[in-house]
């Protein structure tokens, strides 16, 4: 049997092209691992099969669609393993389609998991080969840190950081659809008049106040410096989440944006104590399903210690 833990993301700057031919944005995607985890277990079976536990169970698919699923089937197709046996147990704390990439997380465990049950040694470079094939944030679930993603997201340059930054995520009731959101944020920008094409705007690039904050480790300049351009359309398809960024913020966040497409938000605090008062906040508040406090970064997908 063989557990990996794997982290969340949350994109502390997402910066949104315009729409290219093939249906896809150009992103400057700074992504940061969170203290958020899921846990796929690999047992030996017979085929492909998924449990899965959680809050949000019920909304994970069990079929061929589960990205841990496409990812076992996707490894083993690799090695020409004929008839690969496994079972994947989802053991899911981060938020179904909130923002976070949890499907993604899964893929990326999946991969790590059955390459240690099938004894395969797949080389890591392999992997994000492996992982860039089943989506655009499934190769950064693999590494972890914090990374800059170009293309899809999916080309990863490591980024260096110093410390510890300390992080609350407010989980919604309900997720909200990642391309049903980039829908939105083309809807916006042709209303504004601004346009949403390619040629309409420019291609997206890494902040650099952004990258000096993180190499710094300075909550307060990365505070100044968190950008989302999906959120406007976040808030647009899910209003509510105005409420959830100013409750946090009067509880004392640093820093307040929508986790990727949402609608988990997420909120910067100057230090551990006021992350879990700024949790116990929201949670309090109304504004949200429940609160975690939390701090990365943290490494991507590994197998983790048998338990006692
Ligand atoms: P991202 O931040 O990468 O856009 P997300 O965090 O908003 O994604 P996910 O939790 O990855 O969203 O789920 C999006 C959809 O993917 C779900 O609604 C579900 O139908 C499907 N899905 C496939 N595999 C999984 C999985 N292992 N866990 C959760 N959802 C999955």
């Amino acid at each position: 049997m063989i557990t990996v833990r794997v982290p969340a993301k949350v994109n502390v700057q997402l910066g949104v092209g315009g729409l290219r031919a093939d249906g896809f944005h150009d992103l400057a995607n700074v992504f940061f691992a969170v203290g958020l985890f899921d846990e796929v277990t690999a047992t030996p079976g017979e085929g492909v099969t998924l449990s899965c536990t959680g809050p949000d169970a019920a909304s994970v698919p069990l079929d061929d669609s589960n990205l841990a699923a496409r990812a076992a089937r996707l490894l083993a197709a690799h090695h020409g393993l004929a008839d690969p046996g496994v079972h994947l147990h989802i053991a899911k704390a981060i938020p179904v389609a909130g923002g976070m990439a949890g499907g993604s997380a899964d893929g990326a465990a999946a991969l790590v998991a059955c390459d240690a049950l099938w004894g395969l040694d797949t080389p890591f470079d392999t992997l994000l080969e492996l992982a860039a094939e089943l989506g655009s944030d499934v190769p950064f679930a693999l590494l972890g840190g914090v990374a800059l993603g170009r293309g899809r997201g999916e080309i990863l340059d490591a980024l260096p950081v110093a410390g510890a930054f300390h992080w609350v995520f407010a989980v919604a009731e309900g997720g909200l659809s990642t391309p049903a959101v980039f829908r939105e944020c083309d809807r916006l920008r042709e209303e504004a008049g601004t346009g949403s094409s390619e040629a309409d705007v420019p291609t997206p690039d890494a902040d650099p106040a952004l990258l000096a904050a993180l190499a710094a480790g300075d909550p307060v300049a990365l505070a100044a410096a968190l950008t989302n351009d999906l959120q406007a359309a976040a808030l647009s398809l899910r209003p509510s989440l105005a409420d959830t960024l100013h409750a946090g913020t009067e509880a004392g966040a640093i820093g307040a944006l929508v986790s990727g497409s949402g609608p988990t938000c997420a909120f910067l605090a100057k230090d551990a104590e006021s992350a879990t008062a700024i949790a116990a906040a929201l949670t309090a508040s109304g504004t949200c399903r429940t609160a975690h406090a939390t701090h990365g970064p943290v490494p991507g997908a590994e197998v983790s210690a048998p338990r006692p």
